[in-house]
């Protein structure tokens, strides 16, 4: 069966978002750690958190995926955003771990002028710092369309964040487990790879630079803009540039089997219940 879900509000909590999981036939859902533009988390409470977790047992509910808040850029030219960027993803992978063994994606910044290289060295610096080797989350970088100075724009920068994460690491080697990558639908085609017309080729692409055992979750999201415009405006399953045939290429492709899909398309509820039963409907 295939694990679907969409992006849901957190503000009622954790067993409220799997209670809406449950409504619209998602067996999964992605959430922000906090407002996307930041600011404070609000403190966990220990009881939801129980709740949800019997709750989720129950109802099938698995991997659920956290986003960090957009503001957080691990490699600013501004030393107070970056310094913002690693107490919040601290703070965040603490309490990730009322619900162990999660994703946390993030987007992995915006070199905002100094250059691809100085930002993959920054962020992986980050990473290195951050990620402690008992935690039970996979943190996952997620890939960019390429608007402004993001990095994470092509697998090539992915890659290279990876790896220098594994390089600057000395004891713990069980950390690099403990990273992968997030593929966005919108975001690829947005950023130039033709997951249309050559889905099989990019994936081949991906297995190369990448490797495709660090692929964790994928993002099912249309575009509004037509393919390598580097703008990241999600559309609708099957009403973007993308189409629903894409759709169905993707979510049967034998090698996604098995992850997590969450939808980011702009819906209510009642959108995505559609959008999961359509989804479903390709997988026998
Ligand atoms: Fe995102
Ligand atoms: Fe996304
Ligand atoms: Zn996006």
């Amino acid at each position: 069966m295939l694990t679907i879900g969409c992006h849901l509000s957190s503000s009622k909590g954790y067993l409220a978002m799997g209670k809406e999981a449950v409504s619209i036939g998602a067996n999964t859902f992605q959430f922000f750690t906090r407002n996307p533009r930041g600011s404070k988390a609000k403190a966990i409470d220990e009881a939801d958190v129980a709740a949800f977790l019997s709750y989720s047992k129950e109802h099938g509910i698995e991997r659920i995926l956290a986003h960090a808040p957009y503001t957080l850029n691990p490699c600013s030219k501004d030393a107070h955003t970056r310094e913002f960027a690693w107490m919040t993803m601290a703070d965040d992978l603490k309490r990730m771990e009322y619900t162990p063994g999660n994703c946390y994606n993030f987007h992995p910044g915006s070199h905002t002028g100094q250059g691809a290289e100085e930002g993959i060295r920054l962020i992986s610096e980050m990473l290195n710092e951050i990620l402690k080797p008992e935690q039970t989350t996979t943190v996952l970088l997620e890939t960019m369309a390429g608007k402004g100075t993001e990095v994470g724009r092509s697998f090539e920068e992915l890659a290279a964040i990876l790896e220098e994460f594994s390089n600057q690491m000395e004891q713990a080697a069980e950390l690099k487990d403990h990273m992968g990558v997030c593929l966005d639908t919108c975001h690829v085609y947005d950023a130039g790879y033709d997951i249309v017309d050559h889905l099989d080729d990019v994936l081949e692409g991906f297995d190369r630079v990448v490797g495709l055992s660090k692929l964790k979750a994928v993002h099912l999201n249309d575009s509004k803009n037509p393919f390598e415009s580097h703008k990241d405006r999600h559309e609708k399953i099957g009403e973007g540039s993308l189409g629903l045939a894409a759709f169905e290429r993707i979510v049967t492709h034998p090698a996604l089997a098995g992850l997590p899909f969450y939808l980011e398309t702009p819906n209510e509820l009642d959108g995505y219940a559609k959008e999961i039963a359509l989804l479903r409907g390709f997988v026998k």
